[in-house]
């Protein structure tokens, strides 16, 4: 007799590149006639066939045998479609004309939010000519308070445009909303997932059903198993170009904003094949300690930086303590350019 396993959940059927779609019709078939809920998806230009229950049939044959498929892809960390198992080389992420992932680490600064045209310019211009590849400045912040500034909305996506216009630098922007996915994707390069929301299903699906790539960022109370499940989420949905940021933890010790995990960088890139960078500014929560905080992370082998700068800490109206002035970025970018060179990374 056959008999289905409710045992383990989600299991993924990674059919061959040249399967028919006879053969992916009798694959979920074969999962349907057991109950099973099952979904397709194309993820690299690969079919996958997800099912909500693992169907293990005793006394049948594998699904390795079935004509048109490539593998099976379990459901314990490092094997998620996120993870090795699916994956051996390391996924590099494309954000207009740079990559993340490719080697050399790349480096993302701006302003934590676009704060109106002549502040977001001045930051913009700063960090370009220090070296940064790609812009920060958010148009939606996720403030603890309700009677805080909340960022510039529409007009502040509109300001970070004219940046890139004007510095060549593509933006990356948060995005709070599942209902204003579009309009973020719309005018950002990349889309961010902050650490309050990566856990938010609603708000990972619908930014996985968009193009533009994904930066990830993890729960502040999460476990790297449960980031990496964040990160399934957006990529079951077709969109494969995610990066994890690591920005730190809550802990008992108030002298930092949030603790650097630095462990959870070579943990989350052996788990999975997605780039990893390091937040040093929303980890520390105060400026003294992001260059040091940088160089480890290159030194641990980060894909990259998120680095908050601003011309006049003073008047930032979002977390200007820990924001960098455009000469310390300028000193960070040289230091950090040393540590990746010791290590062969340029
Ligand atoms: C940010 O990068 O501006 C931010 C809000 O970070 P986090 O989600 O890590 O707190
Ligand atoms: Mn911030």
């Amino acid at each position: 007799m056959v008999r289905a396993s409710l045992s383990r959940p989600d299991m993924n059927i990674v059919m061959l590149p040249d399967a028919t779609e006879a053969e992916v019709a009798e694959v979920v078939e074969r999962f349907r006639s057991r109950g099973a809920e099952v979904s397709v998806s194309n993820l690299d230009g690969r079919i996958v066939v997800s099912a909500s229950v693992e169907a293990r049939l005793e006394h049948d044959a594998p699904w390795e045998s079935f004509p048109g498929v490539d593998r099976v892809v379990s459901t314990v960390p490092g094997g998620r479609l996120v993870g090795r198992a699916h994956r051996s080389d390391d996924s590099v992420v494309s954000v207009g004309r740079v990559t993340i992932g490719a080697g050399a680490p790349t480096v993302i600064a701006g302003p934590c939010a676009a704060e109106g045209r002549e502040q977001l310019l001045t930051v913009a211009r700063a960090v370009r000519d220090a070296g940064a590849q790609i812009l920060r400045g958010d148009a939606f912040k996720p403030r603890t308070s309700p009677y805080s500034f909340q960022g510039l909305g529409k007009l502040g996506l509109e300001i970070l445009s004219e940046a890139r216009d004007e510095t060549g630098l593509p933006f990356v922007a948060e995005v709070l909303d599942p209902r204003e996915v579009d309009l973020v994707a719309s005018y950002a390069d990349m889309v961010r997932i902050g650490t309050r929301n990566m856990s938010n299903h609603a708000l990972l699906r619908e930014v996985g059903r968009q193009p533009k790539p994904v930066l990830l960022k993890r729960g502040r109370a999460a476990t790297v198993a449960e980031w990496v499940d964040a990160a399934e989420y957006v990529y079951r949905e077709g969109n494969t170009n995610i990066v994890l940021v690591e920005r730190g933890v809550r802990s008992f010790d108030d002298a930092v904003r949030n603790m650097l995990d630095l462990a959870a960088v070579p943990i989350a890139k052996s788990l999975t094949h997605l780039p990893v960078m390091v937040d040093p500014s929303h980890a520390a929560g105060r400026s003294d300690l992001v260059i040091p905080l940088a160089r480890a992370a290159v030194a641990v082998g980060a894909d990259g930086l998120l680095i908050d700068v601003h011309h006049d800490p003073a008047s930032a109206l979002v977390d200007g303590a820990q924001a960098l002035l455009p000469e310390e970025f300028a000193e960070l970018m040289v230091e950090v350019g040393r540590v990746a060179g010791a290590l062969g990374r340029v």
